[in-house]
């Protein structure tokens, strides 16, 4: 009888022991899946104004916006990295003639591309750049590359080039990032400059300007699951800009910053007020030591400090929370995100202020 009773005494602590077991795996799963991540893209400031916006050029931006986001989240959602889910999103872009970075990237103004990128881990505050490339198809891996390996923050020019090569970094030649409408743009700027046409825009390259003169710097921002941010940008830069011109996109703070503790921003407009204002760190800043919401930092940053000194473009944002952020004061901004609490992925290119929780 003590065996028998012994026995089914075991029986029970086992069977016990698993539903404990079982609870806790269950609840294990749940923390996991409630950790929100998040993506969100922008394609430029120097959008096509609405009136020209024809139904086809805005099913060409969505779908490549659309893909771009898609890639990224897809590698968030099966456990990846906010860094490596940026960087795929952007690598999608940057090889799309539609936008300002790698092929098709605008022309300075001696007819040459030169484009610059960067990106910022927000775990750590490492930071990767590259600024006036002439080859490298993808200038966001080699940001990436840079933060990863050397324990430098920026390399430029051909050097940066030669370094990266070994690495298995992507070099084509100049023919590969040619675009028509970039260059007839540059034409039409330089006789703006001359007088041959009238001048339409200080700023050649937003939104004065229509589907030629378009152009459209891109960059994204991620919030993964294990609660890292990470930001990138990667640019052409402006059209008719002067050889040897880096603008914000590769300074770390001016268009690109990520800090776990506050938010990840990516930039994009007329870069020398973002470099001025350093706008992206600027948001982060009000965030840490001001207490501010992300929203009212960049509506701060946008509507303030970047406008008060006559400059314009945007930014796209995730709080360490995974609130998605943007804000503009050009015309428009292609943007987009998808969020693991929201569906489905939203696109949007003219529409201003959105804050998603
Ligand atoms: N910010 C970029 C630059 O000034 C241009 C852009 O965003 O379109 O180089």
């Amino acid at each position: 009888m003590k065996i028998v009773l012994g026995f089914v005494f075991c029986l029970l602590l086992i069977s016990c022991q698993k539903v404990e077991k079982k609870d806790v795996v269950e609840s294990i799963e749940t923390v996991v899946e409630e950790t929100p991540f998040a993506i969100v893209v922008h394609g430029g400031a120097g959008t096509i104004k609405k009136e020209y916006m024809t139904p086809e050029r805005e099913k060409a931006y969505k779908e490549k916006m659309q893909e771009s986001i898609q890639t990224g989240y897809s590698i968030l959602e099966k456990g990846g990295t906010s860094l490596d889910a940026i960087q795929a999103a952007i690598n999608i872009l940057e090889d799309s003639p539609l936008f300002n970075a790698g092929k098709g990237s605008v022309f300075n103004s001696e007819g040459k591309q030169e484009m610059d990128a960067s990106i910022m881990d927000g775990k750590t505050l490492n930071a990767g750049a590259i600024a006036g490339v002439h080859h490298i198809k993808n200038p966001i891996n080699a940001a990436r590359l840079v933060m990863d390996s050397i324990g430098h923050v920026m390399l430029s020019g051909d050097r940066a080039e030669d370094f990266v090569k070994p690495f298995g970094i992507v070099l084509e030649n100049e023919d590969y990032f040619y675009d028509e409408n970039r260059y007839n743009s540059l034409l039409k700027a330089q006789e703006e400059e001359k007088g041959i046409l009238p001048k339409q825009s200080a700023m050649i390259n937003l939104e004065t300007f229509i589907d030629e003169h378009k152009k459209g710097t891109v960059g994204a921002v991620a919030l993964d699951k294990f609660g890292n941010l990470a930001a990138g940008t990667s640019t052409g830069g402006m059209t008719n800009k002067k050889f040897g011109r880096i603008g914000d996109v590769p300074i770390i703070g001016a268009g690109t910053y990520a800090n776990n503790a506050s938010c990840g921003i990516s930039c994009t407009g007329w870069g020398e007020f973002f470099i001025r204002t350093v706008a992206a760190n600027q948001v982060s800043s009000l965030m840490l030591y001001k207490g501010l919401d992300i929203e009212s930092a960049m509506n701060q940053v946008i509507h303030q400090a970047i406008d008060s000194l006559g400059g314009d473009g945007g930014m796209i944002g995730i709080d360490k929370k995974g609130k998605i952020a943007w804000e503009f004061n050009s015309a428009g901004m292609y943007r987009g995100y998808k969020t693991s609490a929201s569906e489905p992925l939203i696109i949007e290119f003219y529409e201003k202020n959105k804050v998603v929780e």
